[in-house]
């Protein structure tokens, strides 16, 4: 089958590989039809992480079941499914509690933090921006889609990791309706995240970035845009509420590779949102930090000080004083995926605003390029593995 495959940093090749087989009663092998590239993607592609050569990308997953073991009871040959990008088994102490995201069975070791499709050190498995993708325990990890799947799989797949996780991070920052919520970042996530705040009925809802086209995708969904070239969020959140600050705040950027300042730039975005959040105010963090050793392994050659990317130096005297509260981690994507179907069902969520290009997976490698660059207009890429 065809793939796009890590072939070392800011290198994604489309190449043949063996097509995945069942290797577990619990399996399904879904025909892939809609993937897409995701921010995450960028911390194995610019070669921050562990993540091996050959290795195929891809966690943001839909597509058709082809085949199924002969222990899955509810999936169907024919059926259209979404795959949250966690990979849980549904039975250990973990996934019992909720946490699909830590799950026990399926990842690496115990201290990994979960399992994922084409990501490092989560597990061994291969990602879907492929023909063909193996699920492991599918009847627990692939949610089924209703008969519009065909037709709006570009709402559909955002299920499988972006739109759930901006909700997370809305939950972790305890939005609620009429909120004031400042969102940093205006990718994908942050976009999610903004959307997420407006379908919970926040009052207002700030966007910081400093690119006019995703800045603009988020004002088309009702949030304000700060553009930090010429505003300082700090200065329009007090004005807005008469120096009390925002409710509650996301932060959707992470480790920046293009920030020249590196690891100074996310100390910016966690500092700017414990100074302008209020007291006793919640924080949802779902940028990913990448830890500084992951799994304990040599890293590969660096972009970036890679010494540095985890540590982050925050002001922690102020966050104490002023009573708040940070969530941070992995999306758990199932703990959202139904209800969020049933509002994109339901045409009260239409996801796929976010997208700006869909294409087939032979130009994965030119749209990673332009992704990585964060080129005008390249907010969110679909690709269709089957051209
Ligand atoms: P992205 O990296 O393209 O988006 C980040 C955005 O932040 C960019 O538009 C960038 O211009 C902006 N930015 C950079 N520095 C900033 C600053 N100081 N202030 C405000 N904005 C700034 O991609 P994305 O897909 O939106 O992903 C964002 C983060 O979310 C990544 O770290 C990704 O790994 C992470 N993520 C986490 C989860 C999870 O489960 N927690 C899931 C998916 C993605
Ligand atoms: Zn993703």
């Amino acid at each position: 089958m065809k793939a796009a495959v890590f072939e070392g940093p800011r290198n994604v090749a489309v190449e043949e590989k063996p097509d995945p087989r069942i290797e577990h009663p619990c399996d399904a092998i879904v025909k892939i039809t809609t993937t897409n590239i995701c921010g995450s993607d960028l911390h194995m592609y610019e070669g921050r992480t562990s993540f091996e050569k050959g290795r195929i990308f891809g966690h943001e997953n839909l597509g058709q079941v082809i085949e199924v073991g002969s222990a899955v009871r509810k999936l169907k040959v024919g059926m259209y499914v979404v795959l949250p990008f966690n990979i849980a088994c549904g039975f250990c102490k973990q996934c019992e509690r909720g946490l699909t995201n830590y799950c026990l069975t399926m990842q690496p070791e115990p201290s990994a933090a979960g399992a994922a499709y084409g990501f490092a050190d989560m597990g061994p498995y291969q990602g879907g921006q492929a023909e063909f993708l193996r699920v492991p325990y599918a009847d627990f990890n692939a949610l089924r889609l209703g008969e519009d799947a065909e037709e709006r799989q570009a709402d559909y797949v955002m299920l499988a990791d972006i739109f759930p996780t901006g909700y997370h991070a809305t939950e972790m920052a305890g939005v609620k309706p009429g909120d004031q919520t400042v969102i940093y970042g205006a990718g994908p996530v942050g976009l999610m995240a903004a959307y997420s705040a407006v379908i919970k009925g926040a009052g207002r809802v700030w966007v910081c970035d400093f690119h006019t086209d995703r800045l603009r995708k988020a004002e088309e969904i009702g949030a304000m845009p700060i553009d930090m070239r010429e505003q300082d969020p700090g200065e329009v959140i007090k004005e807005a509420t008469l120096g009390l600050g925002a409710d509650n705040g996301c932060e959707c950027v992470g480790y920046q590779a293009h920030d020249p300042s590196g690891h100074e730039d996310a100390s910016r975005t966690m500092n700017s949102l414990i100074e302008n959040v209020r007291f006793t105010g919640c924080i949802g963090v779902v940028g990913v930090f990448v830890p500084e050793d992951p799994g304990g392994r040599e890293a590969q050659p660096q972009i970036g000080d890679f010494e540095a990317k985890g540590k982050v130096p925050i002001d922690w005297g102020k966050l104490w004083f002023k009573g708040q509260k940070i969530g941070t981690g992995q999306a758990p994507v199932k703990r959202y995926n139904r209800r969020l179907r049933d509002l994109i069902a339901g045409g009260k969520a239409k996801p796929s605003w976010v997208v700006s290009h869909e294409l087939p997976l032979d130009q994965a490698p030119g749209a990673y390029d332009h992704f990585d660059r964060r080129d005008e207009g390249w907010t969110k890429v679909i690709l269709h593995p089957d051209g």
